[in-house]
């Protein structure tokens, strides 16, 4: 474990591996707020859960480590990702995404449970800007600004086969394209604006590389589904889109 503050910005850049990058992270204590909070979490435990040992830990991407298409949300959920470990697994707004992408032909499960559930995710990986759970879902400037080394190498790790990035939300929005542009490519001045919908292509900063088509789509937070800011079919809309951008097969909707 490691509690130095610098230890995303020096361990990060030189690891050559997904595999390698995710064994370095789940070891950070880089933010000491962060690291109480997540471990409390796993601690105190919500009622429904306690018989469950929590991870209370960074929680890592997950997806192949050639993947085309990235999906970046936020932070992990107090009991959600922070419980199971596993990103976007075991809440409401993992449900949906995960179910989204199984009626795209892009995950083997239409629901996730933990780890242990088998869930193999095709062509694409999904990730966060901030690997702890964060107090009220919100992290500092400061925190996000640390942690950003972490998505900048997952980024730049899969740049190779990289075509596609789904932002959910503005906060991650906020927080993924300066990770993505240190990452090797480089973002429109001015910087565009999160919206749903909106889309971006950011240039490859050699030149030689591919380029990278980044989309914004609200957040798959619970908040979202029950106003009906998001519904199931925009959600499918964008992730259809940024997925025919990476040249990954869609499976067609479902009759009815
Ligand atoms: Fe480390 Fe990121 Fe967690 Fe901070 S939020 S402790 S930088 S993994």
């Amino acid at each position: 474990m490691c509690a130095a503050e610098d230890y995303p910005a020096r361990t990060a850049p030189g690891t050559r591996t997904v595999a390698g990058l995710d064994a370095r992270l789940v070891r950070c204590r880089a933010c000491p707020r962060l690291v109480a909070w997540r471990e409390e979490t796993a601690r105190v435990k919500r009622a429904a859960f306690r018989d469950q040992e929590y991870w209370g830990r960074p929680v890592p991407g997950y997806g192949p480590p050639d993947a085309g298409m990235l999906i970046t949300g936020l932070a992990p959920a107090a009991h959600g990702g922070n419980r199971t470990g596993r990103m976007f697994t075991g809440d409401r707004a993992g449900d949906l995404l995960y179910a989204t992408l199984y009626g795209l032909g892009l995950a083997s499960r239409e629901t996730v449970t933990g780890p242990e559930d088998g869930l193999e995710l095709y062509g694409v990986r999904v990730t966060a800007p901030v690997h702890c759970a964060p107090p009220g879902n919100s992290p500092t400037p400061a925190e996000r600004d640390t942690c950003r080394p972490w998505l900048a190498r997952e980024a730049r790790l899969l740049r190779p086969t990289l075509r596609s990035v789904v932002v959910l939300g503005g906060f991650g929005w906020q927080a993924a394209l300066p990770a993505l542009t240190r990452a090797g490519w480089i973002a429109p001045v001015p910087r565009p604006k999160f919206g749903h919908g909106v889309r971006t292509v950011l240039a490859p900063e050699d030149g030689t590389g591919s380029a990278l088509t980044v989309f914004g789509c609200y957040h798959v937070s619970q908040r979202n589904v029950f106003t009906g800011r998001l519904t199931r079919g925009m959600l499918r809309e964008v992730l259809a889109e940024a997925a025919h951008t990476a040249g990954l097969p869609v499976d067609p909707p479902a009759p009815g």
